[in-house]
């Protein structure tokens, strides 16, 4: 069936993914008895539907399409590739030119200290390639016992077992007996959910310390390292306080542990510099990367790595038993290199920091006047608004977490806009190309849909 000249009717469609498709992250029960929505081509920051709707992409996709939708040039570089050398491996002493050249880019492209690459097929697989590798660098440093990692709850670090793991999401944790031995969480720096009376940089302060008190009470000789996400995202978009990195760059220098920046959503322009911990201020030692290296256009990620991790493998010797079928794919390389030229030549990561950010970051602002935000925080193109019943006091509803988000969600949904909602909270991370008057749209939906959301809380009563 080709689905592209011939789509069938929006039920046909919608009872074969019911008959045969299970969905990530979803209940298929319900979304089974309401049908799925079925996205048939994007150009720029625009979705369509198979019903002819057309979609403000809020997302991104999930956070990873940075150059939007129908670049050529990328199309163009993998049709090239796929017909030069659709697929070989890197694991029995050879290479390819897309891989060499990408990882060469890369290590361009990421700050001074971390200069080698590891390539994986996702960001969850980045995260598995970090837990295998900060262990194994420490058992060949002499120091085996150096093996806890230490994340944050609310983190999200990918789906496998060990991305499950390093996350802090306890109904992910529920299901399959998660998280793996040697991986604990301390509290993250949400200062509007957890902060209390406190002033926002002793709060970043304080939550960054929690590091130093797990260090201790774990003993140092057993800590291999810290991660974390520059900005938490599936987390609801928690921008930490200006105190927090440095403070968890010195505890980690301290304490000789590495520290690890899942750049996963951070990366590749979204907070205005190429990776958010430039944005934060803090030199990390291991960096995974996905979605935004190569727009999502093909998956592929990676770990970037510093010299110092990287040396204690070359000159240490001896094989590292891991790797991919799809490491260093050669079409999802092409993809990834015709992406970041395009990042690069359109300068999305400046534009973001002094346009397009700036302005979204104004209209956001005005958001957070609606009666229904508490507030409204913004840090280059990724945002969150939290939803209150009362904004003075930063209160949460007391119905169960997510109602009015969904609410919000599906209002959103029906003026043409993907926002999604974490709890409460609504989240936007848009295209970097989205131009000024794509944010007007934007805004301007979005406060449609509050206003809506607000006339629905009043009228069933949610409290
Ligand atoms: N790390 C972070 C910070 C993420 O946001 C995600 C995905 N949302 C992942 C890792 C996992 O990436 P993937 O879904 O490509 O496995």
């Amino acid at each position: 069936m080709d689905y592209i000249a011939n789509l069938p009717p929006t039920h046909v469609l919608q009872e074969k993914d019911a008959a045969h498709h299970l969905h990530p992250f979803t209940d298929t029960k319900s979304l089974n008895a309401k049908g799925t929505r079925v996205i048939t081509r994007a150009e720029g920051v625009y979705l369509w539907d198979s019903e002819g709707h057309k979609i403000l992409d809020g997302m991104a996709g999930l956070w990873c399409v940075n150059v939007g939708y129908g670049r050529t040039e990328i199309i163009e570089a993998v049709h090239r590739q796929m017909q030069q050398l659709p697929y070989y491996n890197t694991f029995f002493q050879t290479s390819h030119p897309p891989a060499i050249a990408l990882a060469g880019k890369i290590a361009q492209l990421a700050p001074d200290q971390l200069d080698h690459v590891f390539f994986a097929g996702s960001g969850s697989e980045a995260n598995d390639t970090v837990v295998r590798m900060v262990r194994h660098y420490w058992a060949s440093e002499g120091k085996p016992t150096k093996k806890t990692i230490i994340s944050r709850h609310n983190a999200y670090h990918g789906s496998t077992m060990a991305g499950a793991s390093l996350g802090g999401m306890s109904a992910m944790h529920a299901q399959g007996g998660l998280p793996i031995p040697d991986i604990t969480h301390i509290n993250q720096p949400y200062w509007y959910g957890e902060g209390g009376d406190m002033d926002p940089a002793e709060f970043g302060l304080m939550r960054a310390r929690e590091l130093e008190a797990e260090i201790d009470r774990l003993g140092e000789d057993n800590v291999a390292a810290f991660i974390g996400e520059p900005i938490q995202g599936a987390g609801g978009v928690v921008i930490p306080p200006k105190t927090y990195w440095p403070e968890i760059q010195r505890i980690c220098r301290e304490r000789n542990i590495l520290l690890i920046a899942d750049e996963v959503i951070c990366g590749f322009g979204r907070t205005g510099n190429w990776f958010g911990s430039q944005t934060f201020n803090f030199k990390p030692d291991l960096m995974p990367i996905a979605k935004g290296l190569s727009s999502g256009y093909l998956p592929i990620g990676a770990v970037v790595v510093s010299e110092k991790v990287a040396k204690g493998f070359i000159e240490h010797g001896g094989e590292f038993y891991h790797g991919f079928t799809y490491s260093a794919h050669p079409a999802a390389c092409a993809a990834a290199l015709a992406n970041l030229e395009i990042i690069e030549n359109e300068r999305l990561p400046e534009r973001v920091a002094n346009d397009t950010g700036l302005y979204l970051a104004e209209k956001w602002k005005m958001l957070g006047e609606h009666p229904l935000v508490g507030e409204a925080r913004i840090c280059g193109l990724v945002g969150a608004l939290e939803l209150s019943p009362d904004k003075a006091h930063r209160a949460s509803f007391e119905a169960e977490r997510g109602t009015v988000g969904t609410i919000c969600r599906d209002h959103c949904f029906e003026s043409g806009l993907v926002m999604r909602h974490v709890g409460d909270s609504m989240i936007i991370s848009p295209p970097l190309v989205i131009t000024r008057s794509e944010v007007d749209e934007l805004i301007e939906k979005a406060h449609r849909a509050l206003d809506m959301t607000a006339a629905d809380v009043t009228a069933q009563g949610i409290k």
